[in-house]
């Protein structure tokens, strides 16, 4: 997979791609990632990226022309790429596993990461998608970008060694992952359940089963309304439920 990251900061990227599962997975070459600069493309002695909005109001724009020059380069590179161009907007749609999953299957990405107020509206007809990263404001996409492509990369597959744990993951399965435990076996007190000691893999798998459950039932009961529960999955649901009728008279 090639992604180009087009961002007024490309030192932002260098520690977080630097380490751990990005960086094994461009040093394996799973992936190759590159930032370009668009303050190459500013016009004048002082490469000015940004103006002021037409009508007035606060804050500076980026303007198009340096945007749609930084991606025309990104094209005339790699021509021959079937390309997403990823704008890192508030406004978009939301990030989740389910569009990491997406992206991890695409060629080449690209993520245009915003600054100042905005972009000048016209930078939108270069885009396939306009992503945010939550409902919140971010000073710029550089830190979004980061997260949507760690998000992406560890998806890969073949990039991280056991495939199993991924797909594990909480919200890969559609769940919450359930708890885990290392030794000892007794900390402070605190006991690690007898069946994940037992060696009954069967048991162990059903127990992690169900926690996974009882965890997204308790935490997120919005993510099982769209899930096709098994009859034992609504047993164990209807079992989580009493249980907590009987916790909430005491
Ligand atoms: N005035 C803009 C608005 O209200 O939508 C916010 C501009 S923000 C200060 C500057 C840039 O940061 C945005 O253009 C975008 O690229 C990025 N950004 C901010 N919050 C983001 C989020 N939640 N997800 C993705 N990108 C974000």
């Amino acid at each position: 997979m090639k992604i180009d990251i087009v961002t007024l900061f490309p030192e932002m990227f260098e520690s977080p791609f630097g380490h751990s599962i990005v960086k094994r997975a461009q040093e394996d070459e799973f992936v190759q990632i590159e930032t370009v600069n668009f303050r190459n493309f500013g016009k004048g002695k002082h490469r000015v990226v940004d103006d002021t909005p037409y009508g007035g109001g606060a804050g500076m724009l980026l303007k198009p022309e340096p945007i749609f020059e930084a991606i025309e380069s990104i094209e005339e590179k790699s021509v021959r790429s079937k390309k997403r161009i990823i704008l890192m907007d508030p406004a978009g749609k939301k990030f989740d596993q389910e569009m990491a999953e997406e992206f991890s299957r695409e060629e080449h990405l690209v993520f245009i990461c915003g600054h100042y107020e905005g972009y000048d509206e016209r930078i939108r007809s270069l885009v396939t998608d306009e992503v945010s990263l939550g409902d919140y404001v971010l000073t710029g996409g550089e830190l979004a970008a980061m997260v949507m492509v760690d998000a992406t990369v560890r998806l890969i597959p073949g990039v991280v060694g056991n495939q199993d744990s991924v797909l594990e993951d909480s919200h890969s399965t559609g769940l919450l992952e359930h708890p885990h435990y290392t030794r000892p076996a007794v900390y402070e007190g605190m006991e690690v359940p007898e069946v994940l000691r037992s060696g009954n893999h069967q048991l162990i798998e059903e127990w992690r089963h169900k926690e996974s459950l009882r965890r997204t039932y308790l935490r997120r009961p919005d993510l099982i309304e769209s899930l096709d529960l098994t009859a034992e999955e609504q047993s164990w649901l209807a079992e989580f439920k009493s249980e907590q009728l009987s916790q909430d008279e005491h």
